[in-house]
């Protein structure tokens, strides 16, 4: 039997963030992560799952010592972001350096992410990696919760973090509720040369049926596309031939960049929304997709779990330093009330903004191009935008330097 303070399960990159994160605070950590890891070198093909990392995220990174590795390894700086309804007037743009910052956020493809966030807790003395591992049962003591392991280890902890993933074992296992939707759409995944430099601006058009996005790499010709569709319509791009698919993206993004041309495989992705009734129980905390997934439009799933992290390990370190137990409920609550509240409001405004680019109404469509005019233009209105595109207004205080 291993005793831990804390037991993650789950050695994703939220997982991972949150056991960098108790780095320093006394407590033995266990990542347990069912896949076994290895470090694979980068290749000039670019990954096709990337994920925009915004300043909140970068700010925890580079707090817990990951990001000088990351960019090491391949992250893209983008500075300006521009939205438009397709065939329409609505549009609106922002650059970072007209509020005073230097970039909005990062692309980063998930294995350069991963891979860095795994080494960095791997080489930390308290924390002890458990891959490939399987959680077989969790029994919640009185003072401690007792794993065991598919292959017979066990395991006792203070506290069980579910990191585990939108479909978390440990969610069911604990009987927590989820209130789940299907968004109707399957993202396409894939990565793009473009005929016009992107400029280091991240775009995204609404089409009615389809939210179409370019994240723009380093290289200024290149560029990673998330393009949410109903099933039906993404299953067939998916298995167009090249040439034709290629016409129907340069087409479908007004030729913003010119011609496209796609580069290695096109993945799809399901879109499920999730939201889990509670974030925290007896001896149990949930972070990440384990606790809610996003509709990918703003780019937020994984910069929301990093900030539970963030806000997770606060907690703990304050509670630790007060002499609480931290695995009681009763204390969690905060961690809880906190995240929730962040979750529930971003689910909201992914649901909101769904529904209003939804379909060609045509007064919706006025709606809609109006408001994305007037939003352009109101003065006030683009800072409050590019603070919240950058995260700033969901991080914990300990990341929040004084003014
Ligand atoms: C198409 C698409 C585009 C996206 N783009 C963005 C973006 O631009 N920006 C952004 O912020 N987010 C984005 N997201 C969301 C983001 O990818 C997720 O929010 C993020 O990967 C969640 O990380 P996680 O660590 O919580 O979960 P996961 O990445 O799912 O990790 C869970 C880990 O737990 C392990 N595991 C599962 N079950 C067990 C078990 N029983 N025992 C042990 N280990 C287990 C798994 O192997 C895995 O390693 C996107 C998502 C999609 C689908």
């Amino acid at each position: 039997m291993q005793s831990f303070d804390v037991v993650i399960a789950g050695g994703g990159m939220v997982g991972l963030a949150l056991a960098c994160s108790l780095h320093g605070s006394g407590l033995r950590i266990a990542v347990l992560e069912h896949q076994p890891q290895q470090e694979t070198p980068l290749t000039a093909e670019h990954s096709v799952r990337v994920s925009a990392i915004n300043a909140a995220s970068e700010r925890l990174l580079q707090h817990i010592g990951v990001w000088d590795e990351i960019t090491a390894r391949r992250a893209s700086p983008y500075a300006g972001m521009e939205v438009w309804d397709h065939d329409s007037f609505g549009r609106i743009a922002f650059r970072a350096d007209d509020y005073g910052y230097a970039h909005l956020g990062h692309i980063i493809e998930n294995p350069v992410l991963q891979q860095a966030l795994w080494q960095r807790a791997a080489s930390l003395s308290e924390v002890t990696m458990l891959a490939p591992a399987q959680l077989k049962s969790v029994a919640w003591g009185e003072n401690e919760a007792f794993i065991t392991l598919e292959d017979g280890r066990m395991l006792t902890a203070r506290l069980v973090v579910g990191a585990d993933g939108a479909n978390s074992w440990l969610r069911r296992h604990a009987d927590i509720p989820l209130t789940f939707w299907d968004y109707g759409h399957t993202a396409l995944v894939a990565t793009i040369r473009t005929e016009e430099p992107h400029q280091g601006v991240a775009r995204q058009v609404f089409h009615g049926d389809g939210i179409l996005a370019f994240l723009p790499f380093s290289d200024p010709h290149l560029c990673s596309i998330v393009w949410s569709l109903p099933p039906d319509d993404a299953a067939r791009l998916a298995a167009l031939d090249e040439a034709a698919f290629n016409r129907e993206l340069a087409m479908q993004f007004d030729l913003r960049l010119g011609l496209c041309r796609v580069e290695g495989e096109r993945h799809t992705f399901p879109l499920t929304g999730r939201y889990a009734r509670s974030f925290a129980g007896h001896r149990l905390a949930l972070i990440g997709d384990a606790a809610h997934t996003v509709h990918p439009l703003a780019g937020q799933g994984v910069n929301l779990g990093f900030m539970d992290a963030a806000e997770l390990s606060a907690e703990i370190r304050r509670l630790q330093k007060q002499g609480k137990d931290f695995g009681q409920h009763l204390y969690l609550k905060r961690y809880e009330r906190r995240r929730k509240h962040s979750a529930a409001l971003m689910l909201a405004g992914m649901q909101g903004f769904r529904d209003l680019f939804a379909g060609q109404n045509p007064a919706k469509k006025l709606l809609r191009d109006l408001g994305l005019t007037l939003a352009d233009s109101l003065p006030g209105v683009k800072p409050r935008l590019v603070r919240q595109a950058m995260g700033l207004n969901d991080l914990p205080d300990w990341l929040n330097p004084p003014a």
